[in-house]
């Protein structure tokens, strides 16, 4: 059965690069019938960021990509913290000891450190490796009663990975195809810490080894590490798991990975959701937040990277029709730009999927907010009216607040260029027209107020364009009638007296 991890570690918000490989995993998981696990990496207690776990679990909730399994949801492969699980990795590295694939490192941070500028001084650079682990403190350059009688002291120590020195490694990753490296480049990496942790590669091959992992699919700066966890996983003789990584999300100009400072520079978030620093308080915004729909921005990042393939030009795919069509083949090598733009454009088609009553409850409720109370049939009007034009919920109050509250102020430009000195009569003339309308529908308003233009020969625009300033505040929005019979003939009239004065 597919089971496959999504495996953060909780130093902060997930980034949207970070959802995208969600995404991926999740779908993979559901295209074959498998599992889709949370793990939380948080064994190093220096990074962990408090909230920054549930804000996973709450993004991968709104983007409606739940897990099988994880903390809360807890099945056969429990905990899914790795900080719970701390006293088992030990005994794994321990191992490997014996197994004679690591050795006990005693030295110094200091000592390292001192290693390293000699290095330097000579035009090298330090590698823990083949190369100089004997000349080295550890348990494969000192006598056994010396590593004993240390251990025994209680001196601090590390536990190291054996790289071996020279072989030709054939890697595999699934969207990449094969790759060589050479274990001489390879330094012996440190699995074990001296607090008592394991690092991020002893805990991710054990953890995924008893979770039963078949797939790891993660981003591309993950691939370095192939090499050390194939070899992990030959150590303790276990079938690796298969490795897809990921290509890169690149800022929009193309160059380099997309980062927070992209987003504040551009004016778009790279969170799912608001974020809020617990040490400075900083707020980075959210795609929730700014109002985008889950289906869009989900839409927007299963095509970073992926396609159908087949040449297809389709761009709009539910979650279900993702889970259908997505295959890791179908992922590319290279990195994809992201577009801001792109993805305003999703959240439009999906505004406009959205039925009519729903936007109208959102906007009665958005109302509120402002203390504007509205009926939901109104709402219903007024969403008909504008939604063709709107990308988010809040535009039906940004472009359309003239339908709830009469304009305080008139845009100079546009009465600068309708306003005439006959306008306040010709306002008077429609002001008696409609007083005498009975039926205010649109259809009819606008009978009786073009046939009376057309009686008098009066220019369209010196009536239309004052008529809309009138209502509107600007010239801009839907039909003008439109306009007039929703807000209804006493308010229409009312707005017509304030203008022309
Ligand atoms: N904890 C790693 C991360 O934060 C997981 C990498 C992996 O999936 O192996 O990205």
């Amino acid at each position: 059965k597919v089971r496959v991890r999504f495996a953060p570690s909780p130093t902060g918000p997930l980034h949207i690069g970070g959802v995208r490989t969600a995404l991926f995993n999740y779908l993979f998981a559901k295209k074959h019938g498998g599992d889709f696990i949370l793990r939380i990496e948080d064994t190093d207690q220096a990074r962990y960021v408090e909230g920054a776990e549930d804000y996973i679990i709450e993004a991968l909730n709104w983007c409606n990509i739940p897990f099988d399994e994880g903390p809360g949801k807890e099945k056969d492969a429990a905990p899914y913290r790795q900080s719970e699980r701390k006293g088992l990795y030990r005994e794994y590295a321990e191992k490997l000891i014996a197994s004679g694939n690591a050795y006990y490192a005693f030295d110094t941070a200091e000592e390292l450190d001192k290693h390293r500028e000699q290095h330097e001084a000579e035009g090298k650079t330090f590698i823990y490796n083949w190369h100089n682990r004997q000349k080295l403190k550890n348990s494969l350059s000192l006598p056994e009663a010396e590593v004993q009688q240390k251990i025994e002291a209680g001196e601090a120590y590390v536990i190291r990975f054996k790289a071996p020195e020279n072989e030709t490694l054939h890697l595999k990753d699934e969207i990449r195809g094969e790759m060589t490296i050479e274990t001489k480049i390879l330094d012996d990496k440190v699995l074990f810490k001296s607090d008592g942790m394991p690092t991020y590669h002893l805990a991710n091959i054990v953890d995924d080894h008893l979770m039963k992992i078949t797939h790891v699919i993660r981003g591309e700066e993950w691939l370095p590490s192939l090499a050390l966890h194939e070899l992990l996983y030959r150590a303790f003789e276990w079938t690796a798991p298969k490795f897809a990584h990921l290509p890169l999300i690149l800022k929009p100009q193309g160059k380099g990975k997309l980062s927070k400072r992209d987003g504040d520079k551009m004016g778009f978030p790279v969170f799912p959701l608001e974020w809020k620093d617990p040490k400075s308080g900083d707020i980075s915004s959210g795609y929730r937040e700014e109002g985008y729909y889950p289906e869009a921005v989900v839409n927007m990042l299963a095509l970073l990277g992926w396609n159908a393939g087949g040449g297809t030009e389709k761009e709009i795919y539910s979650l279900e029709e993702l889970t259908q069509a997505f295959s890791l083949e179908h992922v590319s090598k290279g990195g994809s730009k992201f577009d801001p733009e792109k993805t305003k454009w999703f959240q439009h088609h999906y505004m406009q999927e959205t039925a009519n009553e729903k936007l109208a409850a959102d906007l009665v409720d958005l109302l509120k907010t402002k203390d504007i109370s509205t009926t939901p049939e109104y709402a219903r009007q007024i969403v008909a009216l504008l939604k063709e034009r709107t990308t988010f919920l809040s535009d039906f109050w940004n472009q359309g607040s003239y339908f709830f509250t009469a304009p305080e102020n008139y845009d100079e430009k546009a009465v600068k260029k309708a306003w005439k000195e006959d306008t306040p009569q010709i306002l008077q003339q429609v002001i008696e027209i409609l007083e005498n309308t009975e039926d205010f529908s649109a259809g009819n308003v606008q009978d009786r107020v073009k046939s009376w233009i057309t009686s008098e020969g009066i220019g369209f625009g010196k009536v239309m364009q004052p008529f809309r300033i009138s209502l509107v505040g600007a010239m801009q929005g839907p039909d003008v009638f439109d306009i007039a019979a929703a807000i209804g003939k006493e308010e229409t009239i009312a707005r017509l007296q304030k203008a022309k004065q």
